[in-house]
This record gives structure tokens, sequence and C-alpha cells, in this order.
């Protein structure tokens, strides 16, 4: 089995018109893409931020410039397809009900929890940018892995995604000189104690750093600490989908991780990781209705 969860039918930048990607021919074209990486598990997730409804959670300027879409209209229309209906919601501290408003009334598989905030600014998008508000690695490295560890104990999320997205810009910001288990450590004693799902996503290998998300010596604390594992691209493209894969299934090989997590009704099983032959899953797809 392999899974895309953590993907999104449009492009990051404000302005793109919602009406020309949330449609059938767009879900195709990722479809097929999913179906060419042998990828039997495909979900979306839209940022939370695209949804006007995002603003009775927070009223950052970003979201103000972004809130635009309808979250029930989306929810609506990948029900439509075969797509596992998914979200890529952000943890807001101090907004933790509201947020479980948002996300509890929807028909939701799965709720992916994302940090890309560190208070009001944020550690990968350069408008906001963290690095800027205060350059101290050691700073910006504990704060954002201690939100990370509320985010995993809020019992919002099902996923962690990108669980180390502080590192996105590699060289081009200062790294920590310490042992990075340092920051690492409290983040993985919450997700262990909470039981959440860890992301592994391709995504960091499309970014400066060249890199999975989470880092191997994330992953092993994880692994060491019995937690779950769920497997991505955080495509924008259906280009994307699947990107990455066989450096991914390599990493979790060498960590020992033989089972992903499969989603739906936010209910997950553990089915086993890897890409099916060809001719296997020819045979069960003609068996399928689609
Ligand atoms: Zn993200
Ligand atoms: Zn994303």
């Amino acid at each position: 089995m392999l899974t895309d969860y953590h993907v999104h039918l449009r492009p990051d930048q404000a302005g793109t018109d919602a009406a020309r990607y949330f449609t059938e021919e767009n879900v195709d074209r990722y479809l097929l893409a999913a179906q060419e990486h042998g990828i039997e598990e495909l979900g979306v997730s839209e940022h939370i931020h695209r949804f006007r409804q995002a603003l009775e959670i927070w009223s950052h300027p970003f979201w103000r410039e972004q809130a635009i879409d309808d979250l029930d209209a989306y929810c609506e229309f990948i029900r439509g397809t075969p797509l596992r209906l998914g979200i890529e919601a952000d943890f807001i501290p101090g907004a933790e009900d509201r947020t479980s408003n948002l996300l509890e009334s929807r028909p939701f598989d799965y709720v992916i929890g994302s940090v890309h905030f560190v208070g009001e600014h944020a550690v990968d998008h350069e408008g906001f940018d963290v690095w800027e508000d205060n350059g101290d690695p050691d700073t910006v490295w504990r704060r954002y892995f201690q939100t990370l560890a509320e985010a995993a104990r809020a019992g919002l999320f099902d996923v962690l995604a990108h669980p180390d997205l502080v590192k996105v810009w590699g060289r081009a910001r200062p790294v920590p000189e310490r042992d990075l288990r340092f920051y690492y450590e409290p983040a993985v004693e919450a997700i262990a104690e909470a039981g959440i799902v860890v992301e592994v996503s391709t995504a960091g290998l499309r970014k400066p750093v060249a890199e999975i998300y989470p880092s191997r010596a994330f992953a092993e604390l994880c692994v060491e600490a019995g937690a779950e594992f769920a497997l991505s691209s955080d495509a924008h493209l259906p280009d994307q989908i699947g990107y990455g894969y066989d450096r991914a299934l390599e990493f979790l090989a060498e960590l020992g991780v033989e089972r992903i997590c499969v989603f739906e009704g936010r209910e997950r099983r553990l089915e086993p990781l890897g890409r099916e032959d060809a001719a296997a899953n020819a045979g069960e797809r003609s068996g399928e209705g689609a």
C-alpha cells in the first residue's frame, strides 16, 4: 500500500481561483498521477486558511488575505470524487475550541495538523519570516518544536505534518550548533503521549533543505517511541504526486517501518507499506467499480 494524503489541488499563491482547480478534470489529473505511481489511497488536504470560515479561528494578516473559499463547498465537491477528504489545519495556540468546532462539524477522513507559525511569524513564508523577527537559531528551533509538541497534544489532529519544517530554508538560515535531538525530544515525547501519526513528507526534497521531513534522527526517536507514520508528498500539482517516493520508501525501510497509516472517517488502520507489483494492481483494479 502507498498513500498520498497531504495533497493540494491548487498552488499556494493568493488570488488563484478555486473554480479553476476544484474541477473533475483536475481531480482526474491527480488520480491518473496516483495510479501511475502505484498510489492506492489518494486524499486532498487544502490549507485551512484558504477558507473564509478559518477567520473564526485566527485573523492573522496572511489568513485575511487568503481566506476566500467556502469550506462546505470544498467538502461537498471532494465528497463527490473518489478522493479522501482531508484538510491541513494550522495549530493556533489559544484557539483550540474554535478549531475543534470547525473540524468536528465536517465529514473529514483525516485532519493534518501543521505548525507554520510560531507566534505571529512564519517558519516557511518570507513575508512574515520568523528569522527576521528573531534570528537566533536556538530560540527559533526551541519555540518551533515546543509549538509542535503543543499541536501534537491538542487532540485536534490525526497526523502531524512535515514535523521539522523549521529546517526548510537549509543553509539559507542558521541551524543550531547543539545536537538537534535536544529540540526534537519534547516534541517526540508529546507525539508518543498523544498517539498522533507522524507524517513522512517528500516535500522537503523540493525545498532548499533538499531532505525528507522529518530528519533521520527525528524519525528514529519516533520509532523508538512507538509512533506510527503516514506517507505524503504535499503535492501542489499533479506532477508532484508521489514525488520522491523511492527515497521515502528507502528511508522508512532503513528505520524498520513496515506498515503505513490509512484513514477513513477519522479512523486509522495500518496497512503493509510498499509498492504493489503492477500485475497484482491490474488484477485488483479490474474487480473494482472505480
Ligand atoms: Zn504545510
Ligand atoms: Zn501542505
